[in-house]
C-alpha cells in the first residue's frame, strides 16, 4: 500500500465496493495474508476468494468447545475447495490451569473473557505475528451493539506486529444476512448445518444457542451477557471503552 494514502482514504473509496472487488484489492496489495473462517459470512468469502487465488490461506480457531457440526463444516469446507484450513489451537497449559481453578463453565460466572482470551484471542494473537494482513466476515448490522461502525479497511493496531502495520479487510461489512445467504443458495456453497436447526450465529458449543424468529442473531451468543459486551476479544476494537 502506498504509504501516503491513508487507510481512511481507502476505505472511502471501498466502501461501495462489491465485496468481490474489496478481496481482489487485498489479495492484490498483499501475498501474506489470510481468511479467518468460522461462520455464513467466512464461507461467502473463501467462495469468492479461492476464484482470485485458489490455495487462499484460510485459518480457523478450534477452541476445543465447537458443536460437532462445526468440525463437520470445516472438513466439508477443506473438501470442497480442495484448501488448506489450519486449525489454530490454545495454549494446553493454559487451558488447563483455567479449568482446574475455575471448571469447565466459568464463562456464566465470571463473562467470557478470559475463557475467549485463553482459547481463541491467544492462538489468533500468534497467527496474526506472522502475517501482514487478514480478512474477516464481520457485517455492520451483525451486532448493532458492536459493529455499527466497523470500515472495509483498518489498521489493526490491536495485533499488529510491534513497529509494524497489519492491514484488517472487513469486505462484507455493508452487506445484510439476506445477501450472505443469498450468495450461499445461489453458488451452492457449503454451510454449518447448524444453521437449519435455529443456530444463525455460531460459536463455541455453551455459548452458542438457537434464535426464534424475530430475535437479533447476536442474541444467541453469551446471552447472559450485555449486548455492547458481545465480542470474543478477536475484534476487540469494536467495543467501546
Ligand atoms: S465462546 Fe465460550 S467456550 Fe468459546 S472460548 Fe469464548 S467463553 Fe470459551
Amino acid at each position: 500500500m502506498n504509504q501516503a494514502i491513508s487507510f481512511q482514504d481507502i476505505d472511502a473509496k471501498l466502501q461501495d465496493a462489491p465485496p468481490k472487488d474489496i478481496l481482489s484489492y487485498a489479495l492484490e496489495e498483499h501475498d501474506n495474508i489470510a481468511i479467518s473462517f468460522s461462520g455464513a459470512e467466512d464461507i461467502v468469502l473463501v467462495d469468492m476468494a479461492v476464484k482470485i487465488r485458489p490455495d487462499i490461506a484460510v485459518f480457523s480457531l478450534d477452541t476445543g468447545r465447537l458443536h460437532a457440526e462445526t468440525y463437520q463444516f470445516i472438513e466439508a469446507v477443506r473438501k470442497h475447495y480442495g484448501i488448506q484450513v489450519e486449525l489454530l489451537f490454545p495454549d494446553a497449559a493454559a487451558v488447563q490451569k483455567l479449568v482446574k481453578e475455575k471448571g469447565l463453565f466459568s464463562f456464566y460466572e465470571d463473562n467470557h473473557q478470559e475463557c475467549c482470551g485463553i482459547r481463541k484471542v491467544g492462538p489468533l494473537r500468534k497467527k496474526l505475528l506472522e502475517l501482514d494482513a487478514w480478512i474477516t466476515g464481520q457485517r455492520k448490522d451483525q451486532s448493532p451493539g458492536t459493529r455499527a461502525n466497523i470500515p472495509v479497511i483498518q489498521n489493526d493496531k490491536v495485533f499488529a506486529r510491534p513497529g509494524e502495520s497489519l492491514t484488517k479487510f472487513n469486505p462484507l461489512v455493508n452487506w445484510s444476512s439476506a445477501q450472505v445467504w443469498e450468495y450461499i443458495r445461489m453458488f451452492d456453497v457449503p454451510y454449518n448445518s447448524l444453521h437449519d436447526k435455529g443456530f444463525k450465529s455460531i460459536g463455541c458449543e455453551p455459548c452458542t444457542r438457537p434464535t426464534h424468529p424475530g430475535q437479533h442473531e447476536r442474541e444467541g451468543r453469551w446471552w447472559w451477557e450485555e449486548s455492547t459486551k458481545k465480542e470474543c476479544g478477536l475484534h476487540i476494537d469494536n467495543v467501546k471503552k
